[in-house]
């Protein structure tokens, strides 16, 4: 029977164990897949399929792979499937693969299985070798077609495919990825269906849909858990922050050009809030995941988290509100630090005035904002001239049809501003 496995393109960016508690480990079955042909979808869709054996349809639409997966049982059998006899024998990108293979047993992978519900979940972990594939000239999509993800059926996506051609440390970079992935496994929320802009990609100093914010957020603050050294480089890469115009291309803002509101739609910001909390109330991290979880629906955006948080922990309020400013720099005013805590005023009781106030949009000035053909920002309370060539509006934007950007164009700008970008 022929099985349609489609790629879908969720893109993924990417904190401290202090007391490594025995915890029950969650099983996971890891599965090695590796491409077997790829060819125009026409011709490739009437093959017979062996055991094992899936298609994948590549994110342009023309064409898709054969894809074979086989369960992995240990390290030695991994590294022979990879065609290899010994591990020095691996090219780096399969390299990647056996440390992330190794990573997923370990104790910090099962601290954070421990948060799994059911605790009975089945999590699987597919590690794509892109093994004669990795030439974007020859294969322009492979990027995006092998993106590691969050995949149906809690399938967690793994491989060294955006990480191959600029100059990352692929055996670093993927346990790192599977820490965040976790996180998308552990809280389930969902990005509103434009949360990542046109481009469907998102990097931590983006500014992006509150809801989608706070779930990558959430994703990201797993990854500080496990890898709480990385919290420098975060802090580092927040200085400025990229605003995804309606065309997909990207703007960078500094600091003082961006409100608090705004701040809390960026998944950096979320996940530092977080990683403060957990480090600086007692029990922080479990306080924190277990809210998460006990109202998932409707907390989505970080206000959500922040109102049940301290409506569960009512005496850390004043520690939250502290550490709510810090990491928003100052910038959030007292009566929009209220609203987060009071948001039902004193009239309407309901969940759904709760997320309609939270789910608005990522805040902009109420001025125009537009990047004129020399790269340069305006901000005026009058539109630029419509004779104006090579205008990107930032606000408000312009309606219409989103173009779809190529993604060549996502990487332009973010190149020095964010060293993790997926
Ligand atoms: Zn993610």
């Amino acid at each position: 029977m022929k099985k349609l496995f489609f790629i879908i393109l969720f893109s993924s960016v990417l904190f401290s164990f202090n007391n490594f508690a025995l915890a029950e480990d969650h099983p996971v079955t890891t599965e090695y897949s590796f491409i077997e042909s790829y060819a125009p979808f026409r011709d490739i869709m009437n093959k017979e399929l062996g055991p094992g054996e899936e298609f994948a349809i590549s994110a342009n639409g023309l064409n898709a792979y054969i894809v074979k997966s086989v369960t992995v049982t240990d390290e030695q059998q991994l590294i022979n499937l990879m065609g290899a006899s010994s591990e020095a024998n691996l090219t780096d990108a399969q390299k990647g693969l056996l440390e992330v293979f190794r990573f997923s047993k370990s104790e910090k992978i099962s601290q954070l299985k421990s948060y799994i519900q059911p605790p009975d979940k089945k999590i699987t972990l597919q590690l794509n070798d892109i093994t004669g594939y990795e030439d974007e000239k020859k294969y322009p999509t492979i990027k995006k077609d092998f993106w590691p993800r969050l995949a149906k059926n809690s399938t967690i996506v793994m491989s060294a495919a955006p990480y191959l051609h600029d100059g990352k440390n692929v055996s670093e970079m993927l346990p790192k990825v599977l820490s965040h992935e976790l996180g998308h496994v552990i809280c389930d929320s969902r990005a509103e269906p434009s949360g990542y802009g046109s481009d469907g990609s998102h990097y931590l100093n983006e500014i992006i849909g509150p809801q989608a914010a706070f779930a990558e957020g959430f994703a990201d603050f797993t990854r500080l858990l496990c890898f709480p050294e990385e919290e420098k480089e975060y802090r580092g890469s927040l200085n400025s922050f990229l605003i995804e115009s309606q065309g997909g291309k990207y703007v960078k803002l500094g600091l003082k050009e961006l409100s608090g509101k705004d701040l809390l739609n960026n998944e950096g910001i979320d996940a530092l809030i977080l990683s403060s909390l957990a480090k600086e109330i007692p029990n922080g991290k479990d306080a924190i995941i277990r809210c998460v979880q006990r109202n998932n629906s409707q907390l989505n955006p970080i206000e959500g988290f922040l109102y049940y948080f301290v409506k569960e922990n009512p005496s850390l309020k004043d520690k939250v509100c502290e550490i709510l400013k810090r990491e928003t720099s100052n910038k959030l005013s007292d009566d929009e630090i209220s609203k987060i805590f009071n948001p039902f005023g004193n009239n309407t009781n309901t969940f759904l005035d709760l997320t309609s106030t939270m789910n608005s949009k990522p805040a902009m000035p109420k001025m125009y904002q537009w990047v004129d053909k020399n790269g340069e920002i305006h901000f005026s309370d009058e539109p630029p001239s419509p004779n104006e060539s090579g205008v990107i509006m930032l606000s408000p934007s312009p309606k219409g049809n989103p173009t779809i950007a190529t993604y060549s164009e996502i990487h332009v700008d973010s190149k020095s501003s964010n060293p993790f970008g997926e």
